[in-house]
């Protein structure tokens, strides 16, 4: 059972970690498949259990009902987020899942085509249009032929218009165009994959938000960043493609000193954080973290940020289209946590406070929120059936907000939930929303 790979692990060190675990059963309420299944084997508590057995019986392999269990775990981590014991559950799923790489999803026919999206469609600007170009007709063709299989309905709206991104280029803050020369106010964005092939509009909302906090922006030449692929256990290509990515990462650009990195998908953002091999000069941020940490008073005062949405207001009015700028009427959002913002880098209520800020916006409590939607990279493609169960439960608590307008930070997010929502319900990043506000 246990591979060279795992040869170096202290195995009494794994039992010792699973031992913390003391069945308090806190965590099931947090975790999407127990909640759907209602089956233990399906819960963080149960796979433990089943790690154990792994471990401590020196099975050569688990019997397929436990393997289907691991495999059907999201990597969410929302069951350590809720553990009080402090069970290390994502390092144990990890070592249990050491025979992944040979299990059937990894295997076959579509196996192959997966490794192969991986290595050629992900890191090619051109294919992931073309692949952008095959979604608008399939998302099309569904519209038209709504009873077609699910593999069509996973699909996003795709509303936005593409905008090409020069990339190698600078996008500079006319806010604040004294500080050019300084590392403190410049950032790198990167591109990646899903973003800027099925929501790209998010980029320039958020080039226009760093612009108007005061950032200038460089884009670098980046592709994939790696997450993709690495969680979906090929490791090795996801670790190739992390490292390319780090060389376009750089720490001066035009003789301008630059030590900022921004990521506008959490889960890219999670990702490139967990590397040991980072160059000790980059900083990394999600871009919710680069707000909270200026909370708003440097480079732009948050008075001036108040300010900014009084004076936007009919441009927020507009944005939510049927509302008249003229009437009294507030809007009711509800905000989802991507998985990878709030549990994998413990970022949370940056964007709930933005929205408490934002005159007109009510700001609905959405029940199970820390739960995930049933996206996780490419989870819907893998587990269709429950990743659609666990996309219908979403869609059902968004729907019983009554908010019809959802902000999420992760495009995984967008378009699982988008998929799982009627048509007249809209789904934005939040950084949509502030370009809206800010600009
Ligand atoms: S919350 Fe932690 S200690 Fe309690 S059952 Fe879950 S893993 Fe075990
Ligand atoms: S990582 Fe998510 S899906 Fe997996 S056991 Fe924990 S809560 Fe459940």
């Amino acid at each position: 059972m246990l591979n060279e790979k795992h040869a170096h692990i202290n195995l009494e060190e794994e039992i010792e970690k699973i031992n913390a675990c003391v069945h308090c059963g806190y965590c099931l309420p947090a975790c999407p498949t127990y909640l759907s299944t209602g089956n233990e084997g399906n819960s963080p508590r149960g796979r433990l259990y089943l790690i154990k057995d792994l471990i401590r019986d020196g099975k050569e392999e688990l019997e397929d009902t436990a393997k289907n269990y691991l495999d059907n775990c999201l990597g969410c981590m929302a069951c350590e987020t809720a553990c009080p014991s402090g069970v290390e559950y994502t390092d144990l799923l990890e070592f249990a899942r050491h025979d992944r790489e040979q299990s059937k999803y990894h295997k076959g026919f579509w196996g192959f085509i997966r490794r192969q999206a991986f290595k050629y469609i992900l890191p090619n600007r051109l294919l992931l249009n073309m692949a952008r170009i095959s979604l608008r007709v399939m998302n099309f063709i569904y519209k038209l032929l709504p009873f077609l299989p699910r593999l069509v309905k996973i699909q996003p709206k795709l509303e936005f218009e593409y905008k090409k991104i020069e990339t190698d280029s600078f996008y500079p803050s006319l806010e604040n165009l004294d500080g050019i020369d300084n590392p403190e106010h410049t950032v790198i964005l990167n591109l990646g994959c899903v973003m800027d092939t099925i929501y790209n509009q998010v980029h320039l909302d958020t080039i226009k938000v760093l612009n108007a906090i005061g950032y200038h922006v460089y884009v670098p030449s980046s592709k994939c960043c790696g997450a993709l692929a690495s969680h979906s256990g090929e490791h090795a290509l996801g670790e190739k493609q992390k490292q390319d990515f780090l060389k376009k990462q750089k720490t001066t650009i035009d003789g301008i000193p630059v030590n900022k990195v921004v990521f506008n998908s959490a889960g890219c953002g999670a990702f490139i954080k967990e590397s040991e091999d980072l160059d000790p000069e980059l900083e990394l941020y999600d871009i919710a973290e680069l707000l909270d940490i200026n909370n708003w008073k440097a480079p732009l005062p948050l008075a001036n940020f108040k300010k900014k949405i009084e004076v936007a207001d009919s441009r927020l009015m507009s944005f939510f289209g049927e509302i008249d700028a003229s009437d009294e009427m507030s809007v009711d959002i509800t905000y989802h946590p991507a998985c990878h913002l709030s549990h994998a880098q413990g970022i949370r209520g940056v964007y709930e406070e933005i929205l408490k800020l934002m005159q007109r916006v009510n700001l609905k409590t959405l029940y199970e929120a820390e739960v995930c939607c049933g996206s996780a990279g490419f989870y819907n493609l893998i587990k269709p059936d429950l990743a659609d169960d666990i996309g219908k439960r979403k869609a059902e608590n968004i729907q019983n907000t009554e908010a019809k307008f959802v902000v999420t930070a992760n495009p995984g997010c967008m378009s699982q939930i988008e998929a799982h929502l009627p048509d007249d319900y809209e789904v934005v990043h939040p950084m949509t929303l502030l370009a809206a506000v800010l600009t």
